[in-house]
C-alpha cells in the first residue's frame, strides 16, 4: 500500500488543493445534519437515491461509517466569476466528484473493495437521477454519497486534516472523502 505521503501527493497531482489522512474516530457526526438537506435548499431532496431520505437513515450511515479506521480526506477549490456564479459551482461540484470517481476506479488495490467513497452534494453521475423516474439506480457501483448525507461536521473535517473550510472571495471549495481500513 502507499504511504500516507504518496497517497496525499497522489491526490495533489490529480488536482486536489489540500489532501490528508485523519482517523475515522476524531471525526464528528451529527444526525442533526440532515435538516440541512430536509430544508431542500438545493431541490435534491427525495430526488436521488443518493441524497436523503433515499439515500438512508442517517444513524445506520453514520455507525457504517464508524466501521472504518481511517478516512482519506481531499478538498478542491474553484474560483468563481461572482458569488452568484451557480455554474461555476456546479462545474466545480463536477469536478470534484469526477476526483473521487478517479480516487474509487485507480486507487482501487489501495483502499479495496469494501471502501466508503463519498463525495460533495448528491450523485452527479447521471445527468438525471433514475429516481425522478421511479427506476433503480443505473450505477450502483459508482453512485457516491456525499459526507453531509453520512452526518459529518465538514467544517470541523476539515480543521482536522489541516484545510481551511473556506478559501477566499469568489472561490468555492468541495470536499470528498475516502473511508478504508478495518
Ligand atoms: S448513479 Fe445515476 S441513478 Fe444512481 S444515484 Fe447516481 S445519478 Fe442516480
Amino acid at each position: 500500500m502507499k504511504s500516507e505521503t504518496e497517497l496525499v501527493q497522489t491526490l495533489l497531482d490529480w488536482g486536489a488543493y489540500r489532501a490528508g489522512v485523519v482517523p475515522v474516530a476524531n471525526i464528528e457526526f451529527e444526525p442533526e445534519f440532515r435538516k440541512m438537506c430536509e430544508s431542500n435548499a438545493c431541490g435534491m431532496y427525495g430526488k436521488s437515491w443518493m441524497c436523503p431520505p433515499c439515500v438512508g437513515p442517517v444513524d445506520e450511515l453514520i455507525a457504517r461509517a464508524k466501521g472504518y479506521r481511517w478516512a482519506l480526506v481531499y478538498q478542491t477549490v474553484d474560483n468563481l466569476e461572482d458569488s452568484y456564479d451557480f455554474e461555476g459551482m456546479m462545474a466545480a461540484g463536477q469536478r470534484m466528484n469526477e476526483l473521487t470517481q478517479r480516487v474509487r476506479a485507480e486507487l482501487a488495490d489501495e483502499f479495496g473493495p469494501d471502501a466508503l467513497h463519498l463525495g460533495a452534494g448528491g450523485c452527479r453521475l447521471c445527468p438525471v437521477c433514475a429516481k425522478r423516474e421511479d427506476k433503480p439506480c443505473r450505477f450502483p457501483d459508482k453512485a457516491l454519497a456525499s459526507l453531509e448525507a453520512y452526518g459529518m461536521n465538514v467544517s470541523r473535517l476539515a480543521e482536522l486534516a489541516g484545510m481551511k473550510y473556506i478559501n477566499g472571495q469568489d472561490t468555492v471549495t468541495y470536499f470528498g472523502a475516502v473511508l478504508f481500513g478495518r
